[in-house]
């Protein structure tokens, strides 16, 4: 099985609505978006996914958040702008973009908020297709 996996960043404001605490104030991070995808077969020229398409699927999807108040975007009008909602965007996002095959082996979408924190969204390994599972004995 192959895996590949590719970055962007954003800088952003934003705040939690429902949360008492600092990040209950305005303020900003600047995020770092990673996506990774598996595969088992390559192509002709010996890749799994293109890096340069999905850097930059990934980077337009980026880019829409970037020097924003994520708060006023409509993707998060309804939802909290925490890390683990801002990954789900992403994974959701980006499965729209890329094609069937490679839509089919997203693997998880994961934004760090500071270098030391991070919040991750994937399917759960049930939804995982058996072949893509470790074999168990
Ligand atoms: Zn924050």
């Amino acid at each position: 099985m192959y895996t590949v996996s590719v970055q962007a960043h954003y800088d952003s404001a934003h705040f939690l609505r429902n949360y008492k605490g600092k990040c209950e104030r305005l303020h900003g991070h600047r995020y770092v978006v990673e996506v990774a995808l598996q595969t088992d077969r390559l192509n002709e020229a010996g890749i799994a996914y293109d890096f340069v398409d999905l850097k930059r699927h990934l980077r337009e999807l980026a880019d829409e958040l970037d020097h924003q108040n994520l708060n006023d975007l409509p993707p998060f009008r309804d939802v909290e702008t925490s890390a683990e909602n801002q990954a789900r965007y992403f994974f959701d996002e980006l499965k729209k973009r890329l094609p069937e095959e490679q839509a089919a082996g997203l693997l998880y979408a994961r934004v760090w908020e500071t270098p030391q924190q991070w919040a991750q969204y994937g399917p759960s390994p049930a939804a995982v297709p058996a072949h893509r599972s470790p074999a168990i004995s």
